[in-house]
């Protein structure tokens, strides 16, 4: 008998992962035999409990908060985009070792080029200092977008992420949230990495009048799918993208890592997502 694959997402709280629920849909469409929990891990614990899902056969996790810098310390081996990003989202255990990456960068990137347009040489305008933006910044810098202007409340925190994102042909500029309007007639982009907008957060407001044409607007905020801010971009008749789309992405590698099969976000499995959005 063939034993089954065991893998999950680990967090504190975890009740709200929906990674279950796209992990289940891939096991289901690939009709692999294989689970995929959500596994509580209380801060404190994460080194012992990880250990032990490594001896108990599971083939990695998902890391969600509060642990995400731990998992990148606990780590064997860490590639490029989780140094830099300086957090792991996803383990893969294999022969007692684990090995860490940070697929948001990844989910972030492959969700915008599903628009079809070439980023090289462009520039954006990036909202937001915290772990999403780092993820962006990282992906930002794959694409080759040649600048990013960074705007951020803690202006400090923007100006620390330039010094560490920067390179020769990938410039950044830190700004202060207030500064904004001067900066989007020249943006092709524009990206909301702060949590605001969010259910039970203020909305981000910030004034779209201005913004270059034709530039495309992406929030990371998927709780709600459309927030005031795309909803007022779109109303400019700017093109938008929102974080579902990132976070189904997000997901795949890991999948791919531990169940062997290349899976594809779909708009069926996309739905399934937002009708469980709008019951819990
Ligand atoms: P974080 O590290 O806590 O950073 C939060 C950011 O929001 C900081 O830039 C912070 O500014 C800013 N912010 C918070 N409250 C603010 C306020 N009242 N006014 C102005 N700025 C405020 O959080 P994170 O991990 O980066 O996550 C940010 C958002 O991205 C969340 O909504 C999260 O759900 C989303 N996200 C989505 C995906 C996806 O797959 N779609 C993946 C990752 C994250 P300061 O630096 O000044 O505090």
């Amino acid at each position: 008998m063939t034993q089954k694959i065991k893998a999950g997402v680990v967090g504190w709280p975890i009740a709200h992962s929906r990674s279950p629920l796209i992990h289940g849909a891939w096991l289901e469409t690939f009709g692999i035999e294989g689970s995929y929990e959500k596994l509580a891990i209380e801060p404190g614990t994460f080194q012992a409990r990880i250990r032990k899902l490594v001896a108990e056969g599971y083939v990695g996790v998902n890391v969600t908060i509060p642990h995400k810098e731990a998992a990148l310390a606990i780590a064997d081996e860490r590639d490029a985009a989780s140094l830099a990003i300086g957090a792991a989202n996803t383990l893969v255990f294999k022969d007692g070792k684990i090995w860490a990456t940070n697929t948001d960068a990844f989910g972030f990137t492959e969700y915008l080029k599903s628009k079809g347009r070439d980023w090289a040489g462009k520039r954006a305008l990036v909202i937001g200092a915290g772990g999403a933006a780092r993820a962006v910044l990282f992906g930002l810098r794959e694409l080759g977008l040649s600048h990013v202007d960074l705007a951020n409340r803690t202006v400090d925190k923007a100006r620390v992420l330039a010094t560490h994102f920067a390179t020769d042909t990938f410039t950044i500029t830190p700004l202060a949230l207030s500064d904004i309007a001067g900066f989007l007639g020249k943006a092709d982009l524009v990206v909301n990495t702060t949590s605001l907008g969010m259910v039970s957060q203020p909305p981000l407001e910030i004034s779209l009048e201005g913004l270059k044409p034709g530039a495309l607007v992406y929030d990371l905020v998927y709780v709600p799918l459309e927030t005031e801010f795309l909803r007022k971009a779109k109303a400019l008749g700017h093109e938008t993208l929102d974080g579902l789309g990132m976070l189904l992405h997000q997901a795949r590698p890991g999948f791919e890592a531990w169940f062997g099969a290349r899976p594809q976000v779909t708009e069926d499995l996309r739905q399934r997502i937002i009708d469980d959005l709008k019951e819990h």
